[in-house]
């Protein structure tokens, strides 16, 4: 085992039954317990070279399907992939700089999953050492999941007639309890991906902007973003604009500005607006102003579950007019709650109910249409 890709090694049955204890105070500022000692994976985009064959790693150690084209075929990076129910990982190109940068995408075993979260089912759970299962005995198929991913990770098995489920990086479960590291990390060549425990890699990964000035985002995404991540990426610095070096700002001074810091992770794709709070939290916190709006939640969810079902079943000719009769089901949903709301705790709350549940509406019908590729 390279010990530059996994830092902190010990046996891995000493692992999990060491996690397993680590719970820590800091549970307070999340939904989900916090394991000090998680393990985590730090993606260091200026080191990897786009060969895939992180992804051709994890098809094999994971047994999934062949993909159409082989994985020697380095063009699909050109187009932006998301991960899939067969694709756990995928590595797309950007540009940054005029030069091309690759990003490793696959989930990333949030600290608070949001997944987790809306999961009626409870089919997913935060494990002490950092991944996020999935269990998918209990699992109804609504895939409320995939619309509350902020990373539009789960992939469904569409194709499965009999009890399809929903698929994702499992974080090498089986390799991890074997004491093996994950599959892509193993097989990156470039130590572009680094193994550890959480608390070391947020350290490594500071040591590595502070000691080469220039040349990251001064951010580690990740750290904080959704609540935290257990997969963080590392991201090449962007040019300061000249309005910028007039104000004789440094370069890592100024990407700590969240603007100029946003604006150098969206050339990876990378959301920087998605806050330091647990989106779980954020979602359930707007809709629980008003207690009744919880007992909607399904409601809500199913309107949004039902767009998007009517979209894939739907002749395209057709699309618009199901897509209209999706939405007046929805409103006319809202608007039986919120009659309901008024009725029992005034004007006021009904006024609050409306305003959190179209915001709530809104979001989750903006993912239906990124996951069903109509934004691109
Ligand atoms: S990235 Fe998405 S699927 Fe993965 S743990 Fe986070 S919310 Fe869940
Ligand atoms: S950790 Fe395992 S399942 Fe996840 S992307 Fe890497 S190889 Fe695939
Ligand atoms: S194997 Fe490593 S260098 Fe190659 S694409 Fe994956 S992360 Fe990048």
């Amino acid at each position: 085992m390279n010990r530059r890709k996994f830092l902190t090694f010990m046996g891995s049955a000493g692992v999990l039954s060491a996690l397993s204890t680590a719970k820590v105070a800091e549970a307070g500022v999340h939904t989900f317990p916090y394991y000090a000692d998680s393990y985590a994976v730090l993606h260091d985009t200026t080191r990897c070279i786009g060969c895939r064959k992180c992804e051709e790693a994890c098809n094999i150690v994971n047994n999934l399907p062949k993909p159409q084209k082989p994985f020697s075929d380095l063009s699909v990076t050109g187009d932006k992939r998301r991960t899939t129910a067969y694709e756990w990982t995928v590595v797309n190109k950007y540009t940054v700089n005029g030069k091309d940068v690759f990003r490793k995408l696959q989930c990333f075993h949030c600290n608070d999953p949001a997944c987790a979260s809306a999961c009626f089912a409870k089919c997913f759970k935060k494990e002490p050492d950092g991944r996020v299962s999935y269990e998918g005995s209990q699992c109804v198929g609504c895939r409320y999941c995939m619309i509350a991913c902020p990373f539009y990770v789960p992939g469904f098995q569409y194709d499965e007639a009999f009890d399809p489920l929903v698929q994702k990086c499992t974080f090498c479960e089986h390799r991890l309890k074997e004491g093996k590291l994950p599959g892509c990390v193993e097989a990156c060549p470039m130590e572009a991906l680094t193994f550890g425990r959480r608390s070391d890699l947020l350290r490594i990964a500071r040591a590595r902007i502070a000691d080469n000035p220039g040349k990251y985002v001064n951010y580690v995404y990740g750290e904080s973003d959704a609540g935290g991540t257990a997969w963080m990426v590392l991201a090449p610095a962007v040019p300061l604009s000249s309005g910028a070096e007039d104000k004789g700002k440094s370069p890592l001074a100024a990407s700590d500005a969240a603007a100029d810091k946003g604006d150098e992770l969206k050339q990876l794709d990378l959301d920087a607006h998605l806050g330091n709070r647990p989106i779980g939290e954020l979602t359930y916190g707007a809709l629980g102003a008003v207690p009744m709006i919880v007992a909607f939640w399904p409601v809500l969810f199913g309107g949004a579950y039902a767009i998007s079902k009517r979209r894939e079943a739907m002749y395209k000719a057709e699309q618009e007019k199901h897509v209209r009769e999706a939405r007046d089901d929805v409103a006319a949903a809202v608007d039986a709650a919120v009659r309901k709301i008024e009725e029992t705790q005034g004007p006021g709350a009904a006024d609050t109910a409306r305003r959190a549940m179209t915001e709530a509406l809104r979001a989750r019908e903006a993912a239906c249409r990124q996951e069903h590729g109509e934004d691109k």
